[in-house]
């Protein structure tokens, strides 16, 4: 039997922009689009994926730095973009006519070719908000961001994952120290918000386990964290160990990130 793998690469992270690339054998997919057209491109070209070979476009929800290029790559690259009704509702305005879009829901599995998926709820101040497993054969992977604590619906969803990508938001004292006003403080905060480093390495905590391959953190703000801060305080704050392959990788605003692979 042909060995299945995973490889994914988080192509821009943070509050200007965030999306993942996803692949198996038989799927390219995008998990968020929310750059330019031409970032986008810029990105995938920075490791080698030609954009004609992707299949699908993914949204986690409404929020701009998810979904601001996803009209122009649907349009130009001819693909379907799967997402939530409340997001659809929320975004139709910004990404214009796009050929075929696909509802999803939170708790229904959908395939894209050999990739599986099952999305799932997660606090957010956003109109639908999900996060994502995926399968293909026997790899798992895992993408959490933009939540503002963890449910145990998130924890038990991502639990056995070979790749996870987890938000890393902010250091609580950077965040109280630092410039926002009071409001957008107690919203990165609150409980539709972000997760914060600590929070980060807790949730790491409750779902780390041997198969575990690679793990990014993500969505670090770029005023209220940074990511030695961030990487510091998760390694600092985590109870257990991660297997000693298992490098903690960052993922950044401006550049992609490491390409991580399920197979050993
Ligand atoms: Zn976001
Ligand atoms: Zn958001």
């Amino acid at each position: 039997m042909a060995k299945s793998n995973l490889r994914l690469c988080v192509l821009a992270s943070g509050s200007k922009g965030n999306s993942i690339y996803i692949e198996s054998a038989g799927a390219r997919v995008l998990i968020d689009a929310g750059l330019s057209g031409k970032e986008l491109l810029a990105r995938l070209d920075s490791i080698a994926v030609d954009p004609d070979t992707l299949d699908a476009i993914i949204i986690t929800h409404d929020h701009r730095d998810h979904t601001s290029g996803a009209g122009v790559m649907a349009r130009r690259y001819r693909l379907p973009i799967y997402t939530g009704y409340g997001t659809i509702k929320a975004s139709e305005q910004l990404w214009g006519k796009v050929e075929e879009i696909q509802e999803i829901q939170a708790g229904a599995l959908f395939s894209i070719n050999d990739l599986e998926f099952y999305p799932f709820s997660t606090p957010h101040d956003a109109a639908e908000p999900m996060a994502f497993i995926f399968r293909a054969g026997d790899k798992k992977g895992g993408i959490a961001t933009d939540l503002g604590f963890v449910t145990r619906l998130v924890r038990e969803s991502l639990k056995s994952c070979d790749l996870l990508v987890l938000e890393s938001n902010h250091d609580e004292q950077m965040l109280m120290d630092g410039p926002y006003p009071w409001h957008l403080k107690q919203r990165v905060k609150s409980r539709m918000g972000h997760l914060s480093n600590v929070e980060c390495a807790g949730l790491l905590d409750d779902i780390n386990h041997d198969g575990l391959k690679g793990v990014v953190l993500a969505h670090l703000s770029e005023v209220n964290n940074d990511p030695q801060v961030a990487f510091q305080s998760v390694t600092k704050n985590m109870k257990t160990k991660l297997p000693p392959e298992v490098g903690l990788s960052l993922s950044w605003q401006n550049r992609a990130g490491k390409m991580l692979s399920a197979q050993v």
